[in-house]
């Protein structure tokens, strides 16, 4: 595996692979990988002939009271993984590599980020798709892929992608969970034992969400009343949102009449997590991604 921290390293490299008739496939990931972000690879490298993994903290998608610096990390952990899963080139670029002195571009996608996450965190999607078109820009893939995990951010980088004729396949990965359902994430390290254990009320809480909807509760209310009940029932939990929405829009629902998105975000402790799920429909991911 190739680890390379410049642009213009990565940029050579990427054309002369596409000019000698390879496909490559991006797997963008902020690292301190688990099994989530190893399943993206490999199904990259299902896809793609070259799987390039970019492992960067980005700070403009952090809002200022939020966790950039106590982010974690873990540089030869996460080399060692990727090396493990067959990852032909990794790219670390460091902050000021991304965002020289005089930078000042973002990428803004407008309806989808003002809902959901983009309520607490209103600067969020602005880094993130900004800095995945960066990455999408150094290295030019056939195709992307990213975990369903981030529902709102699949949608988001899609729009941004088919808005600005970006050439490529975006891919969906459903969510990677530990045995006991936790989606996993990076941020789970920063559970305490406890906490992790008042964690799993996310999927609890979906799940009894199907359960509701698969029984005939059409109302969203009643839905979202009864995850909020759940969630809260754990100790050290705040509710960020419950939301049902449409799947494509991101729009609340009222009336379950089609397929829906029910998107969580729930603090246990300080640390911010989300789950969802799609309920009542037939949706698959295909479908968002058009
Ligand atoms: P992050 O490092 O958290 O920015 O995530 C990098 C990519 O991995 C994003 O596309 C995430 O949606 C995806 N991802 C993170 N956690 C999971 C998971 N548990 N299952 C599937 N994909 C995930």
């Amino acid at each position: 595996m190739e680890v390379l921290e410049r642009i213009d390293a990565v940029q050579r490299r990427c054309e002369d692979l596409r000019l000698a008739g390879k496909t490559l496939g991006l797997v963008p990931t902020m690292g301190f990988l688990h099994e989530g972000h190893l399943e993206l690879m490999r199904i990259a490298k299902r896809h793609a002939d070259v799987v390039i993994v970019s492992i960067f903290v980005n700070p403009a998608q952090f809002g200022p009271a939020e966790d950039f610096e106590t982010y974690p990390r873990d540089r030869s952990g996460d080399l060692e993984k990727a090396r493990n899963v067959g990852v032909d080139i990794a790219f670390l670029p460091s902050v000021r590599e991304m965002y020289p002195d005089g930078y000042q571009t973002k990428v803004t996608v407008d309806k989808l980020t003002k809902h959901l996450c983009g309520l607490s965190r209103p600067t969020h999607f602005d880094g993130v798709t900004t800095v995945v078109a960066k990455l999408f820009n150094i290295t030019k893939p056939h195709i992307a892929v990213f975990g369903q995990k981030d529902y709102q951010q699949l949608t988001v980088i899609s729009r941004m992608a088919r808005d600005l004729n970006m050439h490529l396949d975006i891919v969906g990965v459903p969510t990677f969970r530990e045995p006991d359902g936790l989606a996993m994430s990076s941020r789970n390290t920063h559970l305490s034992p406890e906490q992790r254990r008042s964690a799993l009320c996310l999927k609890k809480s979906l799940d009894l969400a199907r359960h509701l909807v698969e029984n005939g509760e059409r109302r969203a209310q009643k839905v979202k009343k009864a995850v909020e009940d759940l969630i809260l029932s754990h100790p050290h939990t705040a509710i960020d949102y419950v939301t049902l929405c449409d799947p494509v829009t991101l729009e609340d629902v009222e009336t379950l009449e089609a397929e829906t998105l029910l998107a969580l975000a729930v603090k246990v402790g300080k640390t911010r997590l989300i789950d969802n799920c799609l309920m009542g429909g037939t949706l698959n991911t295909q479908d968002i991604l058009t």
